[in-house]
Protein backbone atom coordinates (compact mmCIF):
# COMPACT_ATOMS: atom_id res chain seq x y z
CA UNK A 1 0.00 0.00 0.00
CA UNK A 2 0.97 3.22 -0.44
CA UNK A 3 2.49 5.39 2.21
CA UNK A 4 2.45 8.73 2.57
CA UNK A 5 3.96 11.52 4.44
CA UNK A 6 2.38 14.98 5.98
CA UNK A 7 5.45 17.78 5.35
CA UNK A 8 3.10 19.58 7.88
CA UNK A 9 3.14 17.45 10.68
CA UNK A 10 5.33 14.70 9.83
CA UNK A 11 2.71 12.03 10.53
CA UNK A 12 2.85 8.83 7.91
CA UNK A 13 -0.56 7.66 7.07
CA UNK A 14 -1.47 4.87 5.23
CA UNK A 15 -4.81 2.69 4.10
CA UNK A 16 -3.71 -0.02 5.52
CA UNK A 17 -7.30 -2.14 4.04
CA UNK A 18 -9.20 -1.55 1.01
CA UNK A 19 -11.25 1.50 1.68
CA UNK A 20 -9.60 2.93 4.99
CA UNK A 21 -9.66 6.72 5.15
CA UNK A 22 -6.60 8.03 7.41
CA UNK A 23 -5.43 11.09 7.91
CA UNK A 24 -2.58 12.71 9.86
CA UNK A 25 -2.89 14.60 12.99
CA UNK A 26 -2.95 18.23 11.06
CA UNK A 27 -5.55 17.33 9.42
CA UNK A 28 -3.75 18.55 6.22
CA UNK A 29 -3.92 15.34 4.20
CA UNK A 30 -5.68 12.24 3.91
CA UNK A 31 -4.85 8.87 1.64
CA UNK A 32 -7.99 7.00 0.77
CA UNK A 33 -6.79 4.00 -1.28
CA UNK A 34 -8.66 0.97 -2.46
CA UNK A 35 -7.80 -2.24 -5.07
CA UNK A 36 -8.75 0.39 -7.81
CA UNK A 37 -7.95 3.66 -7.36
CA UNK A 38 -5.77 5.99 -4.28
CA UNK A 39 -7.17 9.06 -3.49
CA UNK A 40 -4.88 11.39 -1.66
CA UNK A 41 -6.35 14.97 -0.22
CA UNK A 42 -4.47 18.51 0.35
CA UNK A 43 -1.77 20.15 -1.68
CA UNK A 44 0.42 18.37 -3.60
CA UNK A 45 2.96 20.19 -2.40
CA UNK A 46 1.53 19.08 1.42
CA UNK A 47 2.85 15.74 0.92
CA UNK A 48 5.12 12.95 -0.70
CA UNK A 49 5.36 9.72 -1.04
CA UNK A 50 7.40 7.63 1.24
CA UNK A 51 9.19 4.42 0.64
CA UNK A 52 10.60 1.95 3.67
CA UNK A 53 13.47 0.06 3.13
CA UNK A 54 11.88 -3.42 4.34
CA UNK A 55 11.24 -5.76 0.97
CA UNK A 56 12.70 -3.53 -1.28
CA UNK A 57 14.66 -5.30 -4.61
CA UNK A 58 16.45 -3.37 -7.17
CA UNK A 59 16.57 -0.51 -5.65
CA UNK A 60 20.17 0.39 -4.57
CA UNK A 61 20.07 4.14 -5.89
CA UNK A 62 18.72 7.21 -3.97
CA UNK A 63 15.92 8.34 -5.66
CA UNK A 64 16.17 12.44 -6.16
ZN1 LIG B 1 -0.32 16.65 8.87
Amino acid sequence: MTKIKCKHCNDIIESKYSGQFVQCSCGKIYIDETKYYCRVGGNEEDWEIVKEDSNVSNNDKNEV
